[in-house]
């Protein structure tokens, strides 16, 4: 590390953990026992690097986006950095609204003072002189407690003009709600909506951290992105990239739903296979077999029974055609009915489309159509001609939707039809 500055940083919670390390062991609401746990001692560190020391960190620890598309953020970082245009700002994207998704809820509503440090870090390392930090709307609990750690950072000067003494460094965060729109967690649907204008993607590029919120250079980050950037500050990015595999460094949070023994969040390092990560997790309840998981989210992909050795890196879910996408292990035992699970996602994207495009808006619709007649067997319906008819919305919506919720909107499907063998099934 960097002059070997490091501070010293009292350890916390539970070993092994890094990123839920203080959750269920601190009062969240207490800016006394986040610091009495190392909390803002990782700014401290940063104020001491300078802007290009911290990003340099960042960057050689190969910190990549836990959103669900893993960019690399130290090159986000830095690029924001160096724009000439002021100002700059930073969003925190805390809409989380991937269905299976509630990681981002753990962390804020467990260790708020962490994303708050977290923000700052990033404001400072990229010059941006305001936050926002874009919160979905059914989160009470975690708005209550961002503001209380908001206005405490405030009154202890970890917010604000000169932030720990540090002549020069002002910054401050802004809290805004989404409204239970999907759609609105599309970073460039953020920027719209906290413009006052409706949530509807833009097209990228330019890409924000060129032209973000209010037409300025902006770095968009999520919140579990943001969380590891303490850690990689306290523990120094070597002891960082030594957890995890060479393509995909550090820890990372699976949130396991559907037929678990134990559902939940889980920190596991970047490596674990999905067979010891349901485990972990008591696997499917008694009695029952596995028939499949879904990994990533609604736009990711089925991993069959037979394939659980798969390590959870980014690049071998790529390489076994899914992704770990913002870290959905969704489980189905035997009693799932899996055509009526394909129509729900299908439902979901034609509900949360935005409308703004026409592959999308149209492409959607068509597609939960020709699901409910493939799945309930309606009599209107050859199979094949459905089969077709799916393949064929699913590529244009895939080719030529605006953002990624119509690009991905036929993933899942896609791969219940040629991973889980559900064209078979359904045309039988
Ligand atoms: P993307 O690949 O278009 O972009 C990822 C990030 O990298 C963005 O911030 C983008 O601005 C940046 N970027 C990409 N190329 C760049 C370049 N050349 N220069 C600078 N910056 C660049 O993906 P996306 O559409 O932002 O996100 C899709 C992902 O979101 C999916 O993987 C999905 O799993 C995930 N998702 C997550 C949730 C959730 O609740 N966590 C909800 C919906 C979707
Ligand atoms: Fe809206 Fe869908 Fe087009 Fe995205 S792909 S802009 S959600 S209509």
């Amino acid at each position: 590390h960097v002059d070997g500055e490091r501070a010293e940083v009292p350890q916390a919670g539970v070993p092994g953990l890094r990123l839920l390390k203080r959750v269920g062991v601190v009062d969240p609401e207490s800016l006394d026992d986040y610091r009495a746990t190392g909390g803002y001692a990782a700014l401290r560190t940063a104020l001491l690097l300078g802007p290009s020391g911290v990003i340099r960190e960042v960057t050689d620890a190969k910190l990549t986006g836990r959103g669900g598309a893993a960019f690399p953020t130290g090159r986000k970082w830095d690029a924001t950095a160096r724009q000439p245009v002021r100002p700059h700002y930073l969003v925190c994207n805390a809409d989380e609204s991937e269905p299976g998704t509630f990681k981002d809820r753990l962390l804020m509503e467990g260790d708020p003072f962490a994303v708050i440090e977290s923000m700052t870090i990033a404001g400072f390392a990229a010059g941006c002189s305001r936050g926002y930090l874009y919160l979905r709307g059914e989160y009470p609990r975690a708005l209550h407690l961002l503001r209380n750690a908001i206005s405490k950072a405030r009154e202890r000067n970890f917010l604000g003009e000169n932030i720990m003494g540090h002549e020069g460094f002002s910054f401050d965060i802004e809290i805004r709600r989404g409204a239970g729109a999907y759609i609105c967690g599309e970073e460039t649907a953020i920027f719209n909506s906290i413009e006052g204008f409706r949530g509807e993607p833009r097209s990228k590029p330019p890409f924000p951290v060129e032209q973000g919120l209010f037409g300025k250079p902006t770095v968009v980050n999520n919140v579990e992105t943001l969380v590891n950037v303490p850690v990689i500050l306290t523990e120094g990015c070597e002891a960082y990239t030594r957890i995890g595999t060479e393509g995909s460094t550090g820890s990372k949070l699976f949130c396991l739903s559907g037929n678990v023994s134990r559902p939940g969040v889980y920190e596991v390092p970047f490596g674990t296979t999905l067979g010891e990560l349901l485990d972990l997790a008591g696997g499917v309840p008694p009695g029952r077999e596995l028939r499949a998981v879904l990994l990533g989210g609604a736009a990711g992909g089925f991993v069959r029974p037979d394939e659980l050795d798969l390590p959870l890196t980014l690049e071998d879910a790529r390489a076994a055609g899914t992704t770990l996408g913002s870290g959905v292990v969704l489980v189905l035992d035997d009693t799932a009915d899996l055509g009526s699970f394909l129509l729900r996602i299908a439902a979901f994207f034609r509900d949360e489309s935005c409308g703004q495009c026409v592959p999308c808006r149209i492409g959607t619709v068509r597609q939960e159509e020709a699901l409910h007649r493939l799945v309930g067997k309606r009599p209107l319906s050859t199979s094949a001609q459905d089969l077709q008819l799916l393949r064929e919305v699913g590529q244009v919506m895939r080719g030529s939707s605006i953002c990624g919720l119509g690009q991905t909107a036929w993933n899942a499907i896609e791969s219940a039809l040629d991973r889980l063998g559900y064209a078979e099934e359904a045309a039988s």
